[in-house]
C-alpha cells in the first residue's frame, strides 16, 4: 500500500514542504496546482519565509 501524493505536499515552484507554508498551511491554489503563498502562484517571489509568524 502505498500513501496518496498530497500527504507529501509540496509548493509547485520553490518546493517548500507544506508543514512550513505561511497563513494556515491551505497554501494557494491557482490552474489545479498549489502554491505556499500568492507570490509562488504570482511568480513575485515566494513570502512565507519573511512574512513571519505575526502575519
Ligand atoms: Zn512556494
Ligand atoms: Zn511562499
Amino acid at each position: 500500500m502505498s500513501l496518496p501524493v498530497e500527504s507529501e505536499e509540496v509548493c509547485a515552484r520553490c518546493r517548500l514542504p507544506r508543514a512550513e507554508w505561511g497563513g494556515v498551511g491551505e497554501g494557494y491554489p491557482k490552474l489545479e496546482q498549489r502554491y505556499c503563498c500568492r507570490g509562488c502562484a504570482d511568480n513575485t517571489g515566494c513570502t512565507c519565509l519573511e512574512a513571519g509568524p505575526a502575519a
